[in-house]
């Protein structure tokens, strides 16, 4: 598996080069998001244009992606943002990165951009790239299948839809139907470069180091992970058994746009009745032995899905009730190649200013936007991924739209960093949640560092054996909470690095996917020679890395903030227990815990990575 391999590939001159990547930098990095950001931090300047043809389109699968038994699915997409003008990093599952590891590439670093579509296609014998007149226009799903029959069973391909080629800035990545790079815009990018698709069709078949003790390894993770409950759950429903968890018992789940955490009346919008009457059978990622993903039919729809976050975020967030609504609007987004997140809260801000008379049918064209109005919501998504009409203006993402629609809106969008908030949760609750979101690299975001553990009731000795300091019990404290959060980016930062997936780690119990769990897997694997501190290290390194790339794009302390709704009690107050009709974040405690974060990161007051940082995790050149 060493030493991997990238290919510069040149679409302006169609020069194709590769190169090996030094032992001593994988070894810094690992893989996947890792060396995404060294070659990012390293190729992109503060001022380069998103969708001009310097800017990169990272494709990298993690270290250990095509391995066989550790959902060793995933990959990375990266390039600056268009949606945000900062980092760009999108993971996706699916099959395309285990697929793309066979033909013996383990990196695209493509630059330049073609005249004319095009897709590009790798295999044991190098790179090609084909012409893709015929695939132009068509949406993800069809895309995919027709590669997938051009070349046959041991091909993947990932595609943009309409809205990739449209340069919606939050145009997203599918491979199959409904595996998704989502965030930040990088379909947007594969677009600017009139890259339709890119399929892999590799043969070799990838062998760990040292198979027999790998195989022991993850012999005894499968035991374990069948006496995982939440792992089970997972697995019968998909990531949707979180709406009861999130949304029902906890009550903590976002609606019409931060306004309310009830969603009253409420009969239809069930994981248990999507399980009961729409799904058809089961899929999954490559070789993984979870298994969540699920088929459904609705009406003369055959799709895949939904995720927790469509389910949530086209219900309650856009005031939606009707099941089978958001299942139509689940394959359409995917079709279409929209990232569900920036969709969702662009709709929902949308109708909250229509409401508010901040916008009038002058701006939308006529369209009356409402909570629930099935039939405007889904007009609005077809004008996006068509850039037409009113949708033309939410297709420029978040932080052009404000910019057009004027300041006064843009304190009813909730993100941050310009990227509206990846999951459909209510920031109110939960302070370490709400810290996560804030800092993360990329913007709003839960998948850089999900607590999980915050709901799971551990006690004082527990958390402190697990992130090696004072945590406080109570998950509705700021106290340690800046500390949950270092730990929690640096481990989940190595699921991206080695291409294993974070959907596990987000259901299992402390100490089970453990640092010396990962230093075993990858000496077994590789034969690369890491401690649980080294590789801790490489997990801080990477996060250091991302600062340093936004640092550039001076981004700072104020920049790390949730929206200021957060800090104000919900505006729907009907329906609501005592509790939550108080219910804000509290700055000084916001402070607080962004205090105890960039000390234990090594940064200073306004989160810039100290000059001793650097140098202890080798940054400084
Ligand atoms: S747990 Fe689900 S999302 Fe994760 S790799 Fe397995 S099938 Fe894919």
């Amino acid at each position: 598996m060493l030493p991997q391999k990238i290919a510069y590939l040149n679409l302006d001159t169609t020069d194709v080069e590769i190169k090996e990547i030094p032992k001593k930098i994988t070894k810094k990095f690992l893989g996947g998001r890792g060396i995404n950001m060294y070659l990012l931090y390293n190729h992109v300047k503060p001022e380069t244009d998103p969708l001009s043809s310097e800017n990169p389109l990272i494709i990298g699968p993690g270290l250990l992606t095509g391995l066989k038994g550790i959902s060793a699915s995933r990959c990375n997409i990266s390039g600056k943002s268009p949606e945000t003008g900062l980092l760009g990093d999108s993971n996706i599952g699916g099959y395309f990165g285990a697929f793309m590891k066979r033909t013996g590439i383990d990196y695209l670093f493509i630059t330049g951009a073609s005249k004319r579509p095009v897709y590009i296609y790798l295999d044991d014998e190098g790179i090609s790239i084909e012409d893709a007149k015929d695939l132009w226009g068509k949406c993800t799903t069809e895309t995919n299948t027709i590669l997938k029959k051009r070349y046959g069973p041991s091909s993947q391909s990932i595609s943009i839809g309409i809205a990739g080629e449209n340069l919606v800035r939050f145009a997203c990545i599918i491979n199959r139907k409904k595996n998704a790079a989502g965030r930040t815009g990088m379909g947007c990018l594969m677009g600017a470069k009139k890259i339709k698709a890119i399929v892999a069709n590799g043969k070799k078949v990838l062998k760990p180091k040292d198979e027999p003790r790998f195989n022991e390894l993850i012999k005894d993770l499968h035991q374990k992970l069948d006496k995982e409950p939440l792992v089970k759950v997972l697995s019968e429903f998909g990531s949707v058994h979180l709406f009861k968890l999130i949304n029902e018992q906890i009550g903590m789940g976002r609606v019409y746009n931060g306004l309310s955490m009830t969603f009253p009346e409420n009969k239809d919008i069930s994981p248990d009745i999507l399980k009961e009457k729409y799904y058809t059978g089961k899929a999954g990622c490559f070789s993984c032995p979870v298994a969540c993903q699920h088929r459904y039919k609705v009406n003369e729809i055959k799709s895949e899905g939904p995720e927790y976050t469509i389910l949530a975020s086209f219900g309650p967030v856009v005031g939606i009730k009707r099941l089978e609504t958001v299942l139509y609007i689940n394959d359409l987004i995917n079709s279409y190649g929209l990232d569900a997140s920036s969709t969702s809260n662009l709709i929902a801000w949308a109708i909250e200013l229509f409401k508010k008379g901040l916008i009038d049918e002058e701006i939308t064209n006529g369209l009356k936007l409402d909570w629930g109005d099935e039939e405007a919501i889904i007009e609005l998504i077809h004008q996006i991924a068509h850039r037409k009409s009113f949708g033309d203006i939410l297709a420029n993402g978040a932080k052009e739209a404000v910019r057009q629609l004027g300041e006064k809106t843009s304190k009813y969008i909730i993100w941050t960093k310009y990227l509206p908030q990846s999951d459909p949760v209510d920031l109110r609750y939960l302070p370490a949640y709400a810290l996560g979101n804030s800092v993360a690299s990329r913007g709003s975001d839960h998948l850089r560092s999900r607590p999980t553990w915050e709901a799971y009731g551990l006690s004082e000795e527990q958390l402190k054996a697990i992130y090696g300091g004072h945590v406080s019990p109570n998950p509705r404290s700021y106290e340690g909470k800046g500390r949950v959060i270092w730990w929690w980016e640096t481990y989940l930062s190595l699921f991206d690095a080695l291409g294993l997936c974070k959907l596990i780690a987000f259901h299992c119990r402390p100490g089970l996917l453990s640092f010396e769990f990962f230093s075993e897997l990858i000496r077994y694997a590789t034969d690369l020679d890491l401690t649980p501190q080294e590789i801790f290290e490489v997990g801080e390194r990477i996060v250091n890395l991302e600062r340093m790339f936004i640092v550039k794009k001076e981004i700072k302390r104020q920049d790390d903030f949730p929206p200021q709704r957060y800090f104000e009690p919900l505006v729907y107050q009907e329906g609501l227990t005592p509790e939550k009709k108080d219910l804000k974040l509290d700055k000084a405690g916001f402070h607080q815990m962004l205090d105890e974060y960039y000390q234990l990161r090594g940064w200073d007051k306004e989160g810039r990575p100290l000059d001793e940082t650097k140098v202890r995790l080798g940054l400084s050149q």
